[in-house]
């Protein structure tokens, strides 16, 4: 039903119409869009842009931080809110070499950095196929491993034993708190230590806008199980991660498993799968989902003296548990649902920009407008807002006309638009726009939240 109302002399001259079928531009655009709108609706901004930007850094702007903090979300409520076998955990990102030492870092965190000999940039050897992309050269140095680590100095003596270490993933804090846990919560295996929070790596060449940067953030879950029950564990949590992908509204055909070849997979790992993305370049990692066998129990153990095992005083056994990691990127992963929701169509005739996010992931998930400047409007639209914001994330935009405003809601993801006009005042009704379809039904006010919350269940 197309609401008279709000379609007024403001609207845009055929909004409700069913828009034509939409399409997503080449993979070269897309990602040249996605920049673009990014940084010109407050997704993204490159870092410290007033003095010129620093070295793939990002900050994440007004409609970004609401987008990244609904990843995250949506990630916790999965893997910690809707399970009793998964508690949460928030460790502290600078660390002791100690722990590095005993995790592997130190020594193996590297990746093989060459030069090339005619242009002298540096790259990451397994990135380049053999051929500097600066230059064209096939002439490089041999490999060299280099360190990802970020160190640093805690204190004012910037001596050896004041070396610090940014942690290069979160993983680490569950397996040292793995005994705090155990004993906090009384968890039994198979049970697991979940985190969200930033990394750091020096990466040789990061790229890709935020799909590579040297700061990051991931979302990792450590899961401890009974030794015996490591592969079922490990194929179960390859399931229920492309599960969260799709359900988050990924297409089938842009979301693929790869199962690691035995010679990728790292010393400790019996195997390993990336839930891949269809990126404009190509197929590329969102997420691993690594059996990790005992290693990281056992290495923190033998370094600390710790007893990292978990006794079952019902049967008087005793083991070291096997370990399941899901381990994704925040960030990257925000960037794929914008790549994967980016669409162009028409709607009346007008081309517009269309991000198809699920509402969980959307910067807003409701706009309210009222349909005109005037100044009668302003008292009820603003009711309208705070009988809205307890339950959603709003916005609350009054500048161009109404057409012009539901195109800019579409672009940056909106999926429901709340248009207050001149009848509201008289009949408490308001028009919800759904942005997919752009259909428009007329609802009472006192039914407002009620509706909406229909059309996001929890
Ligand atoms: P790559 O091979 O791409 O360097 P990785 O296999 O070392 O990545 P993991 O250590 O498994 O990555 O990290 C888990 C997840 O963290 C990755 O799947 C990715 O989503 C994210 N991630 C890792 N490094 C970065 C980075 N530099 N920038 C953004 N996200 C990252």
């Amino acid at each position: 039903m197309t609401s008279e109302a709000a379609t007024g002399t403001d609207a845009a001259p055929a909004e409700g119409r069913a828009p034509a079928e939409g399409r997503a531009p080449g993979a070269g655009d897309l990602m040249e869009r996605i920049v673009g709108l990014c940084k010109r609706r407050g997704f993204i901004f490159p870092s410290a842009e007033i003095y010129g930007g620093f070295r793939s850094t990002y900050d994440y702007g007004p409609l970004g931080v609401n987008m990244l903090r609904n990843v995250k979300g949506a990630w916790w409520r999965s893997m910690v809110q809707l399970r009793d076998d998964v508690v949460g955990l928030d460790a502290a990102i600078l660390s002791p070499p100690k722990i590095w030492e005993a995790s592997g870092h130190l020594a193996n965190f590297t990746d093989p950095l060459v030069d090339c000999r005619q242009c002298h940039s540096r790259w990451r050897a397994d990135k380049i196929d053999g051929v500097c992309p600066n230059c064209g050269s096939t002439d490089f140095t041999d490999a060299r491993p280099f360190n990802l680590m970020f160190k640093t100095h805690a204190g004012p003596i910037e001596d050896e034993g004041a070396v610090a270490y940014l942690r290069p993933e979160t993983a680490q804090g569950m397996f040292v708190n793995f005994a705090n846990v155990l004993q906090t919560t009384r968890k039994k295996p198979p049970f697991g230590i979940a985190q969200v929070g930033k990394s750091f790596r020096n990466e040789i060449t990061p790229q890709n806008f935020v799909f590579r940067t040297r700061e990051f953030e991931q979302m990792e879950m450590e899961y401890f199980v009974p030794p015996e029950e490591g592969m079922k564990w490990y194929r179960y949590w390859v399931d229920e991660r492309y599960r969260w992908y799709r359900e988050l509204g990924i297409a089938e055909e842009k979301l693929r498993i790869r199962p690691h070849e035995s010679d990728e997979l790292s010393h400790y790992s019996t195997a390993t799968s990336d839930v891949e993305f269809l990126f404009p370049w190509g197929w590329d990692e969102l997420e691993g989902i690594a059996y990790r066998t005992d290693f990281d129990l056992r290495a923190h153990s033998a370094a600390s003296g710790e007893r990292l095992e978990y006794f079952d005083q019902a049967t008087g056994e005793r083991y070291v548990p096997h370990v399941v990691e899901p381990a994704a990127g925040a960030t990257r992963t925000m960037m794929a649902f914008l790549l994967a929701a980016y669409e162009e169509d028409e709607v009346g005739a007008e081309p517009r920009t269309v991000l198809r996010l699920h509402w969980r992931l959307s910067p807003y998930q409701v706009a309210v407008l009222p349909l005109s400047k005037k100044q009668t409007l302003e008292p009820l639209a603003r009711e309208v807002l705070g009988l809205l914001q307890p339950h959603f994330m709003c916005d609350y935009d009054t500048t161009q006309s109404i057409g012009r405003r539901y195109r800019r809601q579409d672009e940056v993801g909106t999926p429901w638009c709340v248009t207050v006009d001149f009848d509201s005042l008289d009949d408490r009704a308001v028009t919800v726009r759904d942005r997919d379809s752009t259909e428009q039904v007329r609802v009472p006010i006192d039914r407002l939240v009620a509706e909406l919350g229909d059309r996001m269940p929890t």
